[in-house]
């Protein structure tokens, strides 16, 4: 470990898995987050869901969100609770089930049967390529996953809460904003 790794970074560097999987040392006398960046561009290249990090024109905070997401590795009530904290692990948004990223992000309102993998390799399909309905795909994806997580948050600590209609609204109109000219016109058949 470099000595200019401030503690901080160093007790990131040594908790969390996703650094475990850098594939170099960190090298003296260079920025360690730069390295640390570069890496993990190259990790994520080496991932099957590549293609919903690159060219998805959601916001930075948004695609950190589904970055976490996709690895589970967001701080769900499931993953608390495996954690011995003392929590009422109910969904805040139906207050029956456990919290889990499956049940957040997929199951909650879904017809069929669907699991995380068959929910993933979907994604990953309509997510592949440089189409216009791909990029569609991973940006209101993307931005959809991180509203529903923000939301999920102001529910929980903040006692604040929007309908589903508001935060659809909220969605549809970043990604409008976001969308380059020739996407925004299949966005708005899409959504409205
Ligand atoms: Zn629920």
């Amino acid at each position: 470990m470099p000595k200019q790794a401030s503690w901080m970074l160093r007790k990131i560097l040594a908790t969390q898995p996703t650094w475990n999987e850098l594939q170099q040392p960190l090298k003296a006398g260079k920025s360690i987050v730069r390295q640390i960046y570069l890496q993990l561009l190259e990790y994520n290249v080496r991932v099957p869901w590549k293609c919903m990090m690159f060219r998805n024109a959601a916001r930075p905070k948004a695609i950190f969100t589904l970055w976490l997401h996709i690895q589970d590795r967001l701080l769900t009530k499931e993953r608390l609770v495996a954690w011995d904290m003392d929590i009422e692990p109910k969904c805040i948004f139906c207050d029956a089930l456990l919290e889990t990223r499956d049940h957040l992000f997929v199951l909650k309102d879904h017809p069929g049967p669907v699991n995380w993998n068959t929910h993933l390799q979907w994604l990953i399909k309509s997510s592949k390529g440089n189409s216009q309905a791909a990029q569609v795909v991973k940006m209101v994806y993307t931005e959809g996953v991180h509203a529903i997580w923000i939301e999920r948050n102001q529910r929980q600590f903040e006692q604040m809460s929007r309908s589903v209609e508001v935060v659809a609204k909220e969605v549809a109109v970043t990604c409008n904003i976001r969308a380059l000219p020739g996407i925004q016109q299949l966005l708005r058949q899409y959504i409205f």
